[in-house]
This record gives structure tokens, C-alpha cells and sequence, in this order.
């Protein structure tokens, strides 16, 4: 299992993770900035484009930790 954490200060509103990975990020629609909608994905599809985003993030505001004893 992996915990998704968003800096949100950090973030420069580009969108990538949203366009990567739309179930687990929204985009504030006041500011822009990154909204972790699903911070722990249930099913590897999600995970494997959660971890996609977090290396495109321009920013680098996005991080993943894993979570020991899930999956
Ligand atoms: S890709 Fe990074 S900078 Fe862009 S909206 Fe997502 S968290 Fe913010």
C-alpha cells in the first residue's frame, strides 16, 4: 500500500498530476493548485499512474510513502 502526500505550497498548479492520474488528483478550482483526492489507491492501476505523476510533477510537490503491511 502507498500514502500519497501533496506539498501544496509547492505546487505550480501545471496539472501534470491530474492528467496522469485523474482518480487519485483533482486540481482546486479556486487556486489550482493540487488536490489528493485518493491518497491511499485501492488497485494497482492507480497506483502505477500515481507513481507516474509523482515523477512528472514539475515541482516536485508530490512524495509516496509506503505503508508496511499492505500491498
Ligand atoms: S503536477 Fe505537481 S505542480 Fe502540477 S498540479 Fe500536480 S502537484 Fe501541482
Amino acid at each position: 500500500m502507498i500514502r500519497i502526500r501533496a506539498d501544496r505550497d509547492a505546487c505550480v498548479s501545471a496539472g501534470m498530476c491530474v492528467l496522469t492520474a485523474p482518480g487519485v488528483f483533482e486540481q482546486d478550482d479556486d487556486d489550482g493548485r493540487v488536490v489528493v483526492a485518493d491518497p491511499a489507491p485501492a488497485t494497482e492501476e492507480l497506483r502505477r499512474g500515481a507513481r507516474e505523476a509523482v515523477g512528472l510533477c514539475p515541482s516536485r510537490a508530490l512524495s509516496l510513502d509506503r505503508i508496511p503491511g499492505g500491498d
